[in-house]
């Protein structure tokens, strides 16, 4: 192992920081050995074969390109979940791990009726249904190649979430039946014009349109869902967003212009504003129809 320890390091220590370059090769080799992060641990000084020194190198010449290791070896985990990722599906942050674990500390009613717009892996919504036996779990995206990857990861983790195509922003939406306690959404939120400031593993491997909105309507989503939640919130639920930390106090001010009350924005665990959430009292505002 120490022969692929310093392969690791030697090509890796230019491109990457110390951390990274550890918990990179910790992943490494849990997948390609097979052991677990403790085994890893224990056998530091067993040798590696010459075939998983092959695999080693080639991922190794990946990362390089700065293709993000989640992608390299197909899954990545998320609030103890292990979810298959790909390049159609952004990889679950531990912002968005906050985000869940926000819900699930909210005590949720009994047997909740949840929808996450924008899925992508279906980390979301997977995480509830496994932590909140009894919820009835719907997911939303526009792709259907992140709708197949969130499929099979509901039926990796053996939970039912229900996976829907849809165009949030096209959505002929109408007063319909109330339904839903709890929606929550981590849509797209980066402005375009932030895309110089990103890392390449980023930019040039994660889906843009997970990603991006224009400069021009930063807050599309929020408005849009939103919107959609006066109409779709049973009285009493809630709405719960991942947000861009430039628009705390706008996404608050959108949110109390549209009615909902009890507006709370939050940091994440690096200090950052990250989260709103807001309640859905408000009976006599009319739906809004689009
Ligand atoms: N948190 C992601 C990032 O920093 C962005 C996620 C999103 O746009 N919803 O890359």
């Amino acid at each position: 192992m120490q022969v692929a320890k310093k392969l690791i390091h030697d090509k890796l220590s230019p491109l990457y920081c110390k951390q990274e370059i550890e918990s990179i090769s910790k992943l490494i080799f849990e997948k390609i050995l097979g052991l677990s992060r403790l085994q890893v641990h224990l056998n530091q000084h067993e040798t590696i074969s010459p075939a998983n020194l092959t695999q080693i190198t080639e991922i190794v010449n990946r990362l390089v390109q700065f293709e993000p290791i989640q992608y390299i070896l197909g899954d990545t985990e998320f609030y103890g979940l292990t979810l298959k990722v790909n390049p159609s599906v952004l990889i679950p942050r531990p912002e968005t791990e906050e985000l869940v674990d926000w819900i699930i500390h909210d005590y949720p009613p009994i047997n909740p009726a949840i929808l996450d717009i924008g899925t992508g892996s279906g980390c979301i919504p997977i995480a509830l249904s496994k932590n909140l036996p009894g919820a009835t779990v719907e997911g939303w995206d526009i792709s259907t190649e992140a709708l197949t990857v969130a499929r099979e990861n509901a039926k990796m983790n053996q939970v039912n979430v229900e996976f829907i195509y849809t165009d949030i922003l096209n959505l002929n939406f109408t007063a319909e039946q109330q339904k839903y306690d709890i929606i929550v959404s981590n849509p797209p939120y980066v402005m375009a014009s932030e895309q110089p400031s990103m890392p390449k593993n980023v930019i040039e491997y994660e889906p843009h349109v997970a990603l991006f909105v224009p400069d021009t309507d930063p807050l599309i989503f929020y408005s849009t869902i939103a919107d959609l939640a006066i109409n779709q919130l049973k009285p009493g639920g809630k709405l719960y967003f991942e947000i861009n930390e430039q628009f705390g106090n706008e996404t608050a001010n959108l949110l109390s212009i549209k009615g909902f009350t009890n507006i709370t924005v939050r940091k994440d665990i690096n200090g950052k504003v990250r989260m709103a959430r807001a309640d859905w009292d408000n009976s006599e505002v009319i739906p809004i129809c689009r």
